[in-house]
């Protein structure tokens, strides 16, 4: 055994895992390691915390970064790093970090990124539809119906939307794969052209989005989107956006609104 005591040992390990030890302290550690269980326990924990935090850094380079992930991976390190708190607090912080991003494997980026409401998505397929004519895999004009519908589709309960308060009529519903994310939507022709409602469960968050109030209801808006108008809100779990190429639409968002946050 080596004269560190474990204690010693798990202080060090931190900066022994990035190579900033002396030789000497190198070989005592990892001598230690090879004999300790406890201390070989905490090294592997350690190690797979700079893996997963290396792949940590290649992931959130791309858009929506799983902040408040990262964040703890970071806080978590850092304790490790400065070995200022109680031990115990450390490997807490360490092992639910770890579990968060490793034994989940990719899953957490998933499970992260799984509440926010799919606005790019879905502002491309409202574009396609713009642009190719709309069509739905099911045609109704009964909101009833077509709520029943997305319902079994989305695995959740869909109140039903009709626009009629607003000069909207309904043409029908589809569920779309939107970036293995199904999606619902419910088509509507107005006066100003046609409005699609999109409707994702589970999707509530609105991240980097304009806070925008009309009438007395609140809405949120992507900063700069040319040619359309989206009003999102969420509601029961489920997240809404209405999209229209044209600001007078706005009626019928609040007719919407209104009633999906019915109880
Ligand atoms: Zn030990």
């Amino acid at each position: 055994m080596s004269t560190l005591s474990c204690n010693e040992i798990l202080d060090s390990l931190a900066a022994y895992t990035d190579g900033q030890v002396s030789l000497d302290e190198r070989v005592e550690i990892k001598s230690h390691i090879l004999q300790c269980e406890a201390c070989s326990k905490a090294y592997t924990q350690q190690n797979e915390m700079k893996k997963a935090m290396v792949r940590l850094r290649v992931k959130t380079s791309k858009p929506n970064p799983p902040a408040r992930i990262l964040h703890e991976a970071r806080r978590a390190w850092n304790i490790q790093d400065g070995s200022v708190l109680k031990r115990y607090k450390v490997q807490f912080a360490l092992a639910s970090a770890v579990a968060s991003i490793s034994v989940f494997g990719g899953a957490w980026a998933y499970l992260e990124r799984n509440q926010d409401f799919p606005t790019a998505q879905v502002i491309t397929n409202f574009r396609t539809a713009m642009n190719n004519g709309v069509s739905c895999d099911y045609y109704t004009q009964n909101a009833d119906t077509a709520a029943k519908w997305i319902s079994k589709k989305l695995n959740t309960r869909v109140p039903p939307v009709e626009l009629s308060l607003s000069g909207g009529k309904l043409i029908g519903a589809n569920v779309n794969y939107l970036q293995h994310l199904k999606v619902g939507s419910l088509v509507f022709k107005t006066n100003s052209g046609n409005v699609i409602l999109y409707i994702a469960y589970d999707h509530t968050k609105f991240n980097d989005m304009l806070h925008v109030t009309e009438d007395g209801n609140d809405f949120m808006e992507p900063q700069h989107e040319p040619g359309l108008q989206f009003y999102g809100w969420n509601s029961h779990r489920i997240g809404y956006a209405l999209l229209s190429q044209q600001s007078s639409n706005q009626e019928c968002a609040l007719d919407a609104e209104r009633q999906t946050l019915l109880p």
